[in-house]
């Protein structure tokens, strides 16, 4: 962990004491996930790691059902390596009995896996563009963020007040955490609604940059972009996906 991101985490712990955004804010539950919280200890992910890791087994949501643990453990090493641990020790066993199909949150699927590679791709790419200045704190908060964006789906939005209410030095988000889920939200959206066919067919008749462009525009508003750099990020994510339209991956071939 850099200086930098310890530097950023802090400003983060202090602007979440004092934001007026609601608990269930999805700006303000991705803020909570990096911040480490202190009331939980040890001791507890101890107590609460074989219910977690059996809901995991089961296909049960487990971050959901143990949000303190699963934050813990995102922050712990020493708990982490005990998680992996015992999902080592449950998932050698051999299987005598059938066990459904285990969804663990943090063995995503062929697409999410596709998508969080792109999405880092791409917002590297615009990052390079637009905050040249972020990139390194891009690349530090990047697993975390996404591990939260992709529990909260392409379809997140900052309410309005979000960045002031959060309270960072300039009253806005850092940077880098509206362009990762800005970026996040616009390829997102844009593979989950349509297939590689649509896209072949957008590209033929010449629309794809303006149906990139214009999911794109309306993310960047969505994540609390001013209407100036919002222009800008579609546009250099427009002009990405123009060049490239494997750069976003669909959910479904056809
Ligand atoms: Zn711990």
């Amino acid at each position: 962990m850099t200086d930098q991101r310890d530097e950023q985490l802090q400003r983060l712990a202090q602007a979440l004491r004092n934001t007026q955004l609601p608990p269930d804010a999805a700006l303000r539950r991705l803020a909570e996930t990096l911040v480490d919280d202190d009331s939980y200890s040890h001791e507890q992910a101890e107590q609460d790691l074989p219910g977690y890791v059996s809901a995991a087994l089961v296909g049960q949501p487990a971050a959901q059902q143990y949000p303190a643990l699963h934050r813990h453990l995102l922050h712990c090493q020493e708990c982490a390596k005990l998680h992996v641990a015992m999902l080592q020790d449950l998932t050698v066993e051999p299987a005598r009995v059938a066990v459904p199909q285990p969804d663990l949150f943090f063995l995503p699927g062929a697409y999410t896996r596709r998508l969080r590679r792109a999405v880092l791709r791409l917002a590297q790419q615009i990052g390079a563009v637009l905050f040249p200045d972020s990139l390194s704190a891009l690349a530090d908060v990047a697993d975390l963020l996404l591990d939260e964006l992709q529990d909260l789906g392409p379809n997140l939005r900052a309410s309005p007040a979000a960045g002031a209410a959060l309270a960072f030095g300039s009253g806005d988000l850092p940077d880098e955490i509206k362009l990762l889920a800005a970026t996040w939200a616009a390829t997102g959206r844009l593979g989950e609604t349509l297939n590689a066919g649509q896209i072949a067919s957008l590209q033929e008749a010449g629309a794809w940059p303006e149906r990139a462009r214009s999911v794109a525009l309306q993310a960047a508003v969505d994540l609390g972009f001013g209407p100036r750099q919002a222009e800008r990020f579609a546009r250099e994510f427009a002009a990405l996906a123009a060049s490239d339209p494997a750069a976003i991956p669909t959910r479904t071939t056809s």
